[in-house]
């Protein structure tokens, strides 16, 4: 296993990672990964041929008959040096991420930060992987459990954190003791592949990392694929409610974590200051490409008055390249995408909202040719519109007025996705209330992105989320793992048998 080996085969196509070594894929069909500022054209992804997906599981279930057996303190043990590695290649990864997904320098580090954030979890997963026990649940008899690792483990993540969503994904899936092929995104593997590489430097061995590129081919190949016994999905609702079923009808395990449409909900009592800095990073930050933006503003009652100031602070946002210093908002992933951002806004025009502010047709010097879209804030927003009801995905806040909680309450129990909500308020009795009837599955009071650190899970609800468990934290240790009970008797050599038992007692 060569851990120095170079990612990119001699035509600049990303290779994939096979059996412990980073192999070229045959593929005849690739595709481009392109910096979204500049159109330049950095690599290329390769779609894995079936027989490159089939030799992906199979060493992965290889590897799997022996790293199931690994003593937990060594796998342990590579995570303390994974996490070393991470913060030691850190402002180099970071400068790939922003270079191939678009988003600030600063953000780039704090995708991998929180990333990190789940290495460093991973770390203490000899307690997380505690069984139970219990003495005696009859006369001489105990019962105990374990948990085991399930086998070959799958992961398909999204373009918009190619760091932190691969770390959700492989790193705990492997210090469970199961082995991995992670399918990255193909709008921008670079920086994944940089920490994957990092994983086999820290001693991660081979076939129980593997890597295949791609898009629907490859992803539907490994959710059928038989030797696949578990599928983490994150990214769109359209192809995460695709995954889910496919893979559950090939008797997967499955967990989809899905597209968002997340309030914050802005009650007049509200820390005004705070309140308009939090809404205006939280919904134009990484250019509105994270599924815990805060997407859509609802003004309860007088807060709408503040509305005008939060348009002038979204107006102060310095719109440029991620690579330039105090750039605020970067360029969107790809063409396509800023194509479909502007025409939702001018669907939300056509359909009666009001243009607060208007981010397309933004020229930045110097990177003319980049996919910018600029802040735009759109008023008079009535649910029935499609800048509702879909999710945009770009640096666009719609905003509602409501006259009460209540009515704000009921307007985001409506709505069918439950990532994050927000509520905004100095009132304890009101954030009380808020928690306990708002039927979403991550909320902030006073946090406009409340994402939850590794020690808890990540807990999207509602048409945001198939499956039970969430993508890491103490949630994943149960999806990565089979409990087993075990219940036992031992007898001394000169206890007497009481004789034949048909009944189901323990005695
Ligand atoms: P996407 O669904 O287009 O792609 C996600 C993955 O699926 C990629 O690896 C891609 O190659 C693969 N894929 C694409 N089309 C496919 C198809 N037809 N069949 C099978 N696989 C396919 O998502 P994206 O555009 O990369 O990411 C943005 C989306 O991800 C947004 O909707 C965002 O809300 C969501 N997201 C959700 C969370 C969460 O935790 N809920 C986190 C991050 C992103």
């Amino acid at each position: 296993m060569n851990t120095t080996a170079s990612l990119y085969a001699a035509d600049q196509t990303i290779r994939l990672l096979i059996n412990g070594e980073f192999v070229a894929s045959q593929a005849a069909e690739r595709r481009p990964i392109v910096n979204p500022a500049t159109q330049q054209v950095l690599a290329h992804t390769p779609c894995a041929t079936p027989d490159e997906v089939n030799a992906a599981v199979a060493s992965a279930k290889a590897a799997f008959a022996t790293w199931r057996h690994t003593p937990l303190a060594a796998r342990m043990r590579i995570m303390l040096r994974l996490q070393a590695l991470i913060r030691e290649n850190l402002p180099r990864i970071a400068r790939v991420l922003t270079e191939e997904q678009g988003k600030t320098l600063a953000d780039a580090e704090g995708d991998i930060i929180r990333g990190l954030e789940v290495v460093e979890h991973a770390c203490s997963v000899g307690t997380l992987q505690l069984g139970e026990f219990a003495e005696n649940v009859a006369g001489g008899v105990d019962t105990y459990t374990l948990r085991q690792p399930i086998g070959v483990c799958v992961g398909i993540t999204p373009f918009n954190f190619p760091a932190m969503i691969p770390l959700w994904m492989f790193p705990m899936a492997i210090v469970c003791g199961n082995t991995f092929v992670l399918k990255p995104s193909e709008q921008d593997p670079m920086s994944t592949m940089e920490l994957v590489r990092l994983a086999l430097e820290a001693g991660v061995p081979p076939g129980v990392l593997n890597v295949v590129h791609g898009g629907k081919e490859v992803v539907d190949a490994l959710c059928t694929h038989p030797d696949v016994v578990a599928v983490s999905f994150v990214g769109s609702t359209t192809v995460g409610t695709h995954v889910y079923n496919l893979a559950g009808q090939h008797g997967k395990r499955v967990q989809s974590m899905m597209g968002a449409k997340n309030h914050a909900v802005v009650l007049p009592d509200a820390h005004k200051e705070h309140t308009l800095n939090a809404l205006a990073g939280a919904a134009f930050g990484a250019a509105g490409q994270r599924c815990m933006a805060a997407s859509v503003a609802v003004f309860v009652g007088e807060s709408r008055q503040w509305l005008p100031e939060l348009v002038q602070r979204a107006k102060t946002l310095k719109i440029n390249a991620g690579v330039e210093p105090g750039t605020d908002v970067g360029p969107v992933i790809s063409a396509h995408a800023k194509a479909r951002i502007e025409q939702l806004i001018a669907s939300g025009v056509s359909e009666g909202a009001q243009l607060l502010l208007d981010g397309r047709g933004i020229q930045v010097p110097g990177y003319e040719h980049g996919n910018f879209v600029g802040p735009t804030v759109l008023g008079d927003v009535k649910t029935t519109m499609r800048i509702y009801t879909e999710e945009i995905f770009g640096p666009v806040l719609v905003c509602l007025e409501v006259d009460t909680l209540a009515d704000a309450i009921a307007l985001v129990n409506a709505n069918p996705y439950g990532n994050g909500v927000a509520v905004f308020t100095q009132s304890g009795a009101a954030a009380r209330c808020f928690q306990s009837e708002i039927d979403v599955g991550q909320v902030g009071i006073n946090v406009p992105i409340p994402v939850p650190v590794p020690t808890f899970s990540f807990t999207g609800s509602r048409g945001s989320k198939l499956g039970d468990l969430g993508p890491y934290g103490k949630q994943v240790v149960q999806f990565y793992t089979q409990t087993k009970t075990v219940t036992a008797r031992w007898f001394d050599d000169d206890v007497v048998s009481t004789g034949v038992n048909t009944t189901i007692n323990l005695k």
